[in-house]
């Protein structure tokens, strides 16, 4: 118990944080030429933004989160998703007020969902999602579409395709609940129990059902695209009109509904073929009454997220190679009575802005150096009572062999010179 993590959760170790790195990187830098801001927010909040805000028919609320009584008898809950986080946040301190779109993104969200932990499906995972609030034209869904797509192509994810469509408004979706439903109805007594409790709390969710049996049923369900009102169908018009004229591939679903309640018009999902089937990287859409339905002023918004354990899992099944960045550029090693010697040194070429390091479990001379080896070190920095005498280093290139005794004042230089 004690040296086990609980069921559903991973550590990132030292000896694989670097690839969370570098994919965050190319996130950020992706987030940032788009206009997105960072946003920061509590890892758990009042449970009852989860009910009003993801909706109290949803998988995610009804079985899904992580709810408990804190010591003031309050009930919190563990985030189980982003956007209500981030839309409080956006309410809490007036961000509304200020010219819009407020664009924001947030990194490495801690996520919890109590879900059957499998490959791809954790208990605790990380989100990169983005919100956008006060854009109401398709330019904004578009570019986030466009955003999340050249930020996974250019990870080196494979076979991906883009589905959209589109799940219209408090006008039109009445009229095609009343229309599925009639569907279903002489259908319903075969289908996952479920998809049966679904039927009257919210009929589009059966659409979305994994289950073999239920996808086969709604296979001839009625489209919500042919009953889109006019203001719905121009909107979704001009979001394929953006993707078309930035030469993405993409395709309509009318079977994606996501599993948040608060979505309107647009709704996407970014999806690759693995070994094991299908997977869904990155999910989004729009909620034009988020916002409001949280007390806030009648504002469209529209956003993404993106499972970042779910990248790391595909680049690492398309064989994709990240680049161990070095420990240190340069590895001190000393002989004899020269310790302090060895630490000054180290404490000179790191404020001299090198990663640098000595031993410090008192190993011989050679061990020294196949520990530097060992850690990537492109250079050895060497002193011995010569040297020290002389107030000189011996540097060594670990790879070519290179040797140079150069004055103590200029190692960080030489060190730079030889590396590169
Ligand atoms: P799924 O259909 O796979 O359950 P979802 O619709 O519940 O996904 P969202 O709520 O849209 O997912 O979350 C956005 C992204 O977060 C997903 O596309 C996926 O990459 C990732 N994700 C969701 N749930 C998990 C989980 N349990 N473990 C790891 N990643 C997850
Ligand atoms: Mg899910």
């Amino acid at each position: 118990m004690l040296t086990q993590a609980p069921r559903g959760t991973r550590d990132v170790l030292p000896t694989d944080s670097y690839r969370w790195q570098y994919v965050e990187d190319k996130m950020r830098h992706a987030a940032a030429e788009a206009g997105y801001r960072e946003v920061r927010t509590p890892v758990f909040e009042h449970t009852e933004l989860f009910l009003r805000g993801v909706g109290d028919t949803t998988d995610i609320v009804q079985k899904e989160m992580y709810t408990f009584k804190d010591k003031g008898d309050r009930s919190i809950t563990l985030k189980p998703e982003g956007t209500a986080g981030a839309a409080r946040a956006f309410l809490e301190s007036n961000l509304y007020a200020d010219p819009l779109p407020c664009k924001m993104y947030y990194l490495d969200a801690p996520i919890f969902r109590y879900e059957a932990p499998q490959s791809g499906r954790l208990r605790e995972h990380h989100q990169f999602g983005l919100e956008c609030f006060g854009a109401q034209d398709a330019t904004a869904d578009a570019e986030l579409i466009l955003l999340a797509y050249k930020l996974l192509s250019s990870l080196g994810v494979k076979n991906l395709s883009v589905n959209i469509n589109s799940i219209g408004c408090p006008e039109c979706r009445p009229k095609y609940h009343a229309m599925l439903k009639e569907f279903l109805s002489g259908r319903l007594d075969q289908m996952c129990p479920t998809c049966q409790s679904r039927f009257d709390r919210n009929p589009l969710r059966v659409l979305d059902c994994k289950e073999h049996k239920c996808q086969e049923l709604v296979k001839d369900a009625p489209s919500m695209l042919d009953v889109l009102c006019d203001d719905c169908k121009a909107h979704f018009a001009q979001l394929q009109e953006c993707l078309k004229a930035s030469g993405i591939p993409y395709q309509v679903d009318s079977r994606i509904v996501r599993g948040l309640d608060y979505y309107t018009k647009t709704v996407f999902e970014l999806i690759t073929t693995t070994k094991d089937g299908n997977l869904t990287v990155c999910g989004g859409g729009r909620y034009d009454h988020l916002v409001n339905q949280l007390g806030g002023p009648d504002l469209p918004a529209v956003g993404f997220g993106m499972g970042i354990e779910r990248v790391l899992m595909l680049l690492d099944s398309e064989g994709v190679v990240i680049p161990e960045p070095a420990w240190y550029d340069v590895f001190v090693t000393y002989m004899g009575e020269n310790k302090l010697s060895a630490f000054t040194l180290v404490q000179q070429l790191r404020n001299e802005g090198l990663k640098a390091d000595m031993d410090h479990c008192g190993r011989s001379l050679k061990a020294q150096f196949k520990y530097a080896n060992k850690t990537g070190a492109a250079i050895t920095a060497t002193l011995g009572d010569d040297e020290v005498a002389n107030g000189v280093v011996k540097l060594k290139h670990m790879q070519t062999r290179e040797e140079r005794t150069v004055p103590r004042a200029e190692v960080a230089d030489a060190v730079r010179d030889m590396i590169k």
